[in-house]
């Protein structure tokens, strides 16, 4: 048997690591500090993390026989691919993994941000019954606006049109067809900002979505508007949504996703017209298995020169 060295350095269900001991040396490590990451990966043929952990620069420079790292999960960007290509190592992903978890954690936000569900439990289990003071308002037969119309973009799609809603999606890099063969009408940005009652985000954070939707992008939108992102922190700048709230520009927000996380009790976090969840979005047993066992299937075949399904360099 070949005798790869794998190192795992964030969670990683058993189902993975069983998957992967069958044919390689396994250490599973979840929560290994950055300096520990740097000390150990000379020794491993391979690398899996999840989000936590950063694939930096001095991490390549310091892997001399690393060949591929796999993300358990969809996101990259804590894994600096330019370094990747420069020492020759393969990244791959779970893309589809997590899809319908996220899906599902978002339409579970736009509901509970359009019911108070969050404020009325609280309220409950402080022993008031606030029934006068909580008015929610349907999703049926309102318009979201989609902005991203890959893998989870087009699982909210489908999910929201079950709803009721309208659904209008932005996403420069695919065909008008194909967006509408996903359910939803192609709009400019400008017309989704202007016709949308509930905006979600899911773009994936890189320089160009970095801070998207600052002051000047929620001016343009509805006043009212509601705003969920279980994407990445970053696409959304903080202290903008943070004032559009004071103002009532935007009714309110739901994140799963912060520009720093933790982010601890930020006045956006403890703003009354918010519901914060901590970055639980894929974090479904169904969806951390299929993950696993994604990576597992990727990460041996990369090390035995097979096909691969979701290489990203
Ligand atoms: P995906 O790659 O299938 O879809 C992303 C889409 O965004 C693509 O279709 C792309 O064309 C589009 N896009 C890129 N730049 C854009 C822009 N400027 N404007 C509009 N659209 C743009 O990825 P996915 O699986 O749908 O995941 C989307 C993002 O969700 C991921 O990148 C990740 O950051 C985030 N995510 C979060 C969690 C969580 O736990 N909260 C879990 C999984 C994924």
């Amino acid at each position: 048997m070949a005798q790869w060295k794998i190192l795992i350095t964030d969670k990683f269900t058993e189902n993975g690591i069983e998957a992967l001991s069958a044919a390689a040396e396994v250490e599973y490590q979840p929560g290994m500090t950055a300096g520990d990451v740097l000390a150990s990966i000379p020794k491993f043929d391979a690398l899996i993390v999840r989000g936590r952990t950063k694939v930096t620069a001095d991490v390549f420079a310091a892997a001399s026989n690393l060949k591929v790292v796999g993300r358990a999960g969809v996101g990259v960007d804590n894994i600096d691919l330019a370094s990747a290509q420069s020492h020759h190592v393969t990244i791959v992903n779970s893309p589809t993994a997590t899809t319908t978890a996220v899906a599902e954690h978002t339409l579970a936000l736009m509901l509970a941000l359009t019911k108070s569900v969050s404020r009325a439990d609280a309220a409950m289990k402080s022993g008031r019954w606030t029934k006068k003071q909580l008015m929610g308002s349907e999703l049926s037969g309102k318009v979201l606006g989609i902005i991203g119309l890959g893998n989870i973009g087009s699982a909210v799609a489908q999910r929201a049109t079950a709803l009721g809603m309208t659904v209008i999606g932005f996403d420069p890099l695919i065909a008008d067809a194909d967006v509408r063969n996903r359910g939803v009408d192609p709009v400019a940005l400008d017309e989704l900002y202007a016709r949308a009652d509930v905006i979600s985000f899911h773009v994936p954070l890189n320089p160009s979505t970095r801070n998207m939707i600052d002051g000047q992008a929620i001016a343009h939108m509805k006043r009212g508007v509601y705003l969920v992102c279980t994407a990445r922190g970053g696409v959304i700048d903080e202290t903008a949504l943070h004032s559009a709230l004071e103002s009532g520009q935007v009714a309110g927000a739901a994140l799963d996703v912060y520009a720093q996380e933790p982010p601890g009790l930020t006045a956006l976090v403890a703003h009354p017209n918010v519901i914060a969840t901590p970055h639980i979005a894929a974090q479904t047993q169904e969806a951390q298995a299929r993950a696993s066992a994604d990576i597992a299937d990727e990460i041996l075949a990369a090390l035995r020169d097979e096909p691969l399904r979701w290489k990203i360099v």
